[in-house]
């Protein structure tokens, strides 16, 4: 199934902010007649800012530092070698969604706020656009609010919702959505989750039975377990990650709110400190603002090219 396009003006839109930031500093600072360890500095700085990471921001900086202080370097050149740059760090970052199981079922989880109900009832309308069966399950039983949100979504884009009530226990909705799935032929079953339970480990544990419980009722569910991140959270967002994936074992990350930063940047350090596919990038709350993370028209996005 080809169902996310890689949306290049999409994702172009989205980075703008990122990508202004790295052009106009990039421009400041190679149009200084004096070049020097200022120069390294500053562009180090930038990088930085944009939530590269310090070890990318390094690595980069030694590339292009003879040149730089030789003057050979123009602040295009400096784009061009990023872009270089950015895209040797991202290799293996992107990787396809695996809905090929027959339903397919994805569990998603991650902290309040970061964009997860939101993701959900995208990627249920893409799938839903693309002519597959979908149900969505609301899983968040511990916020009334978000089952209701969950709810909306289902009847903004013409998805059922399998849904039990606020205080169900949220493995029991999980297992009447496998039920459903099977029973009405789905091709898709989205499984949304609390973000926030009394404690951490509540949370955690929760999660993990609820991934159990999909396992048991329908062997090799759930095909994919994503975490959604908020890339405005920077190393909060990349600890929370550690911790989800101990627990879960996820199989890839969704990276949310892309268009509300200039620390695009932040997709580069993510996959350099957990090693983990970044499968969906998210650009906006439109249904469609969602689209498969292609490294390349990442790159190009956020350089500029
Ligand atoms: P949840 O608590 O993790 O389920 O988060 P929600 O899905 O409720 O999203 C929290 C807020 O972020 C809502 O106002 C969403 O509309 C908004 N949101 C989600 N994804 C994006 C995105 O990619 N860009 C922007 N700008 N807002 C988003």
């Amino acid at each position: 199934m080809r169902l996310f396009a890689s949306l290049t003006e999409r994702l172009r839109e989205g980075l703008s902010r990122t990508r202004g930031v790295l052009e106009d500093s990039f421009a400041r600072i190679f149009s200084r007649q004096e070049l020097g360890a200022r120069t390294i500095e500053d562009l180090e700085e930038v990088l930085v800012e944009a939530d590269l990471g310090i070890e990318t921001a390094e690595s980069f900086v030694e590339r292009v530092r003879d040149e730089a202080l030789r003057g050979r370097l123009t602040d295009g050149d400096a784009r061009l070698a990023l872009g270089a740059h950015l895209r040797e760090a991202l290799k293996g970052a992107g990787a396809a969604l695996d809905l090929s199981a027959h339903p397919t079922v994805v569990l998603v989880v991650g902290v309040n706020g970061s964009g997860k109900t939101t993701t959900c009832g995208k990627l249920a309308w893409r799938c839903r656009e693309g002519g597959s069966r979908v149900l969505l399950a609301a899983g968040d039983t511990f916020r009334a609010a978000a089952i209701d949100q969950l709810e909306r979504w289902g009847e903004r884009i013409g998805v059922p919702v399998i849904s039990q009530g606020p205080g169900a226990d949220p493995s029991a909705v999980a297992f009447d959505a496998v039920k459903a799935a099977l029973a009405r032929d789905a091709d898709l079953l989205v499984v949304d989750t609390a973000g926030r339970l009394h404690t951490k480990a509540n949370l955690m544990a929760e999660l993990a039975k609820v991934k159990r419980v999909i396992g048991r009722q329908l062997a090799g569910a759930p095909h994919e377990t994503l975490l959604v991140l908020d890339a405005t959270t920077g190393q909060n967002g990349i600890a929370q990650a550690r911790l989800f994936h101990e627990a879960l074992s996820l199989s890839g990350l969704v990276l949310t709110k892309l268009d509300g930063t200039a620390k695009g940047g932040i997709a580069v350090r993510i996959y350099r400190e957990l090693g983990l596919p970044i499968k969906l990038v998210a650009t906006g709350e439109r249904p469609d603002d969602l689209a498969v993370f292609d490294p390349e028209t990442f790159v190009a996005a956020l350089v500029g090219g």
